[in-house]
């Protein structure tokens, strides 16, 4: 991932002659900090809703009562525009006039055609008028690392004359704290303070509900509950091995780190549709007893110049704030089809796969990735190269001893009591080119039908029914995956399955 700062990013971007920043953030006083650090020589005009027009530097008004409409009129020249910086604050209920958003606009028109100024917008929400879309660029602040955070979580101490805090715990709230923004962890540690008057080890729970919210908050990750265990699995079982093989390094990191172990990357699992990729990955969580973040690539596009990518880097450090946890990316290859053609879509998709594999190439923290693909045929080959993932396997239609297994699973979940009466090696027998997911499906609608014509259990001829009137994904699509299949061997892809 980058490395830049956001100074370093703002800094290009302005050189760059970029006509509107527009920063994302609560933290006005940093960027307040950040910009007096940039601004090079350069005036600075500030405009905010309590002091109207003002100087940056000094904090002195430039003129009595002046809106904002005023003051942008004051910039509307060549010449009083160049060399200055502007920056906006408040200014959000403003975007929605279209006289304001017209001024600006004629500014950004100015700097496209060489007046060497910038205009910074800081809000904390993102109000982007159709007319200035294409002028503006997305920047986010960047996040605070551990010891940034136990400096305000210790300023924040003395200056409330809260009794002293252990330094054990000090650590723990820095860490329950990682991926929040300067302006979220006081007002965190106001709320845990608040209740009792004292920072414990009970105010941990509070925090991290907190963050479940502001992951839900940013909608780009979802938190998924972790219910299903690498027993639900049936077959597959090379890819589990390596999996218990994998939690035992991720699980001891410290001692294997020690010995000479990498860190582990994660895993790419391509292949046939409902036959438990998805399930793997939740059962990985499970298995290295960490959460399960699952990233949602079809809500990281977005339409601004800067903004998947800052959608991507969010995700990305959100995701290692909350580390260690297993960031699944689900339908890998529907983000990065399309790479390499024309167009603008073209062009975004590009850089944020370049975004990606520079992450996994550099990654350090325990955030270990399970990517899940359908068909890799769409995946660009640099993905599959050595270095990136740990490990790619492939997932076939299960062999009869995993159908074996798979019905087993679904039978023993829903009806345990009949499973001793249930022949599945008939089952086994008539089900061949049947998925995981047709599997479940069969012996769903067994059970309902059973319940239905009010039978007292569940007969080997009612499953068998259900698969008689169940197409097949093998029947579905038969072409396409004696394709894949061709594809993975020639590949020499690792089969999940034994
Ligand atoms: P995909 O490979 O498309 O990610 P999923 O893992 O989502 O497929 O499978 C869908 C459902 O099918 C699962 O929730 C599970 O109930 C069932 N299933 C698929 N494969 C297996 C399997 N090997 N063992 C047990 N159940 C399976």
């Amino acid at each position: 991932m980058e490395k830049d700062s956001l100074k370093d990013k703002l800094y290009k971007y302005m050189d760059a002659g970029f006509p509107i920043i527009y920063l994302n953030t609560f933290e006005e006083d940093k960027v307040d900090i950040i910009v007096s650090e940039i601004s090079s020589g350069k005036e600075v005009y500030e405009w905010n809703e309590t002091y109207g027009y003002m100087d940056f530097q000094t904090k002195t008004p430039m003129m009595e009562d002046c809106d904002l409409e005023h003051m942008l009129d004051q910039l509307k020249s060549f010449d009083l525009l160049d060399r200055k910086i502007i920056l906006l604050k408040d200014i959000t209920a403003y975007l929605e006039d279209p006289r304001i958003v017209s001024k600006i606009k004629g500014i950004a028109r100015m700097i496209n055609q060489g007046a060497d100024a910038t205009v910074i917008i800081i809000s904390t929400t993102l109000v982007i008028p159709k007319e200035l879309e294409k002028f503006i660029t997305i920047l986010e602040m960047d996040y605070l690392n551990t010891d940034e955070i136990k400096t305000i979580i210790r300023t924040f101490i003395s200056d409330n004359g809260l009794p002293e805090v252990k330094s054990a715990l000090v650590d723990e709230l820095a860490l329950a704290f990682k991926g929040l923004t300067e302006f979220e962890i006081n007002n965190l540690l106001a709320l845990s303070y608040a209740d009792d008057g004292v920072l414990t080890r009970k105010d941990l729970r509070l925090i991290f509900d907190q963050k479940q919210q502001m992951i839900k908050k940013a909608g780009i990750l979802e938190m998924i509950p972790l219910k299903e265990t690498i027993d639900d699995i049936g077959g597959l079982e090379n890819l589990k091995d390596w999996f218990v093989r994998k939690a035992k390094v991720y699980k001891n990191m410290n001692k294997a780190k020690a010995y000479g172990v990498d860190m582990p990357k994660g895993v790419l699992i391509a292949g046939v549709p409902g036959c438990g990729k998805s399930l793997n990955a939740k059962a990985a969580a499970n298995l290295f007893e960490v959460p399960l973040l699952r990233l949602d690539m079809g809500r990281l596009m977005g339409k601004y110049v800067g903004e998947s990518e800052g959608n991507l880097r969010k995700a990305i450090a959100l995701a290692e704030a909350i580390s260690p946890c297993v960031l699944w990316i689900d339908e890998l290859e529907k983000a990065f089809a399309g790479i390499g053609g024309g167009g603008s879509g073209a062009e975004v998709t590009t850089r944020l796969f370049g975004n990606f594999l520079t992450w996994m190439q550099e990654k350090d923290s325990p955030t270990f990735v399970v990517a899940t693909a359908n068909d890799i045929t769409k995946l660009p080959p640099e993905l599959l190269r050595k270095g990136r993932f740990d490990e790619i396997f492939y997932v076939g239609l299960p062999n009869d001893q995993e159908r074996e297994k798979i019905f087993q699973i679904h039978i023993a979940k829903r009806r345990p009591q009949d499973l001793k009466n249930i022949k599945i090696s008939e089952l086994v027998k008539n089900s061949s080119g049947f998925s995981g997911a047709d599997i479940e499906g069969v012996v769903k609608d067994a059970v309902e039908s059973a319940f239905a014509d009010d039978k007292a259990s569940i007969q080997t001829n009612d499953v068998l029914d259900a698969i008689k009137n169940t197409h097949s994904l093998s029947e579905i699509m038969k072409d396409a995956l004696e394709k894949m299949t061709k594809e993975y061997e020639t590949r020499k892809f690792k089969n999940a399955s034994r």
